[in-house]
């Protein structure tokens, strides 16, 4: 079986095992910015927790904007790397004012996902990853983004090298994922490392891919 038949086959299984899941479009696209820069490095419950005391502090973007940067890095304190992410935001949302006249990021809807992505990824302290959560979530396009679990579930399934970096993961998967199926092999594969396949203790006795996965013959990788 070669990487791409693989690939189908994790999908088709994990499907199967977690139910058809689909990104839901969450929030407006700068929201959904700040929320992928503060949920880098943490965890889902301090990252959402963040988000959510950020949005409470003030009433809309342009007063996040204008607000001192002690006042951002305080709201969102929970979320860790405080002092960076406020920062972060700050400069995102003055490079936006600056190049584009306002802070919306409605304008990316009409762009194709390279252009969106070069966008995205010219902006302060967002890596293809935070661009890709956002394209994904954000305008429901078509890409792979690649977390810790989707990084570590493909190496460990074998659909990756062990040596590949985030960056190049995310090219590969999607050179094996059919448009369509990527939005949900993400969010499945994310499950599967959250839920079953940790980074501690993969629990292969219930994994629904354990079939499939490289690791049970070569542990380590
Ligand atoms: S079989 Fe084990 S290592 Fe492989 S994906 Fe499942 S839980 Fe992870």
């Amino acid at each position: 079986m070669d990487r791409s038949e693989k690939a189908m086959e994790v999908d088709r299984r994990l499907d199967e095992a977690f139910g058809s899941r689909l990104p839901r479009e969450r929030r407006e696209l700068t929201d959904e910015l700040i929320h992928a820069v503060l949920s880098q490095n943490t965890s889902r419950k301090n990252y959402n927790l963040a988000y959510r005391r950020l949005m409470e502090r003030f009433p809309g973007i342009e007063e996040i904007a204008k607000a001192p940067l002690s006042e951002i890095e305080e709201a969102i304190r929970p979320g860790g790397l405080s002092r960076q992410k406020s920062k972060t935001i700050k400069e995102i949302l003055l490079a936006l004012k600056e190049e584009r006249g306002d802070y919306s990021l409605d304008f990316l809807r009409e762009s194709s996902v390279t252009e969106a992505r070069r966008f995205l990824t010219a902006l302060p302290g967002v890596g293809p990853k935070t661009a890709s959560i956002v394209l994904m979530f954000g305008i429901g396009r078509q890409v792979l983004p690649v977390d810790t679990h989707v990084l570590r579930t493909a190496k460990r399934i074998g659909l990756i090298d062990r040596k590949t970096t985030a960056e190049q993961a995310e090219a590969e998967l999607e050179d094996l994922v059919p448009p369509a199926k990527r939005p949900r092999m993400h969010l499945n594969m994310v499950h599967l490392g959250r839920e079953v396949c940790s980074a501690r203790n993969p629990r292969h006795e219930i994994c629904p891919v354990n079939m499939l996965c490289d690791y049970i013959f070569r542990p380590g990788s």
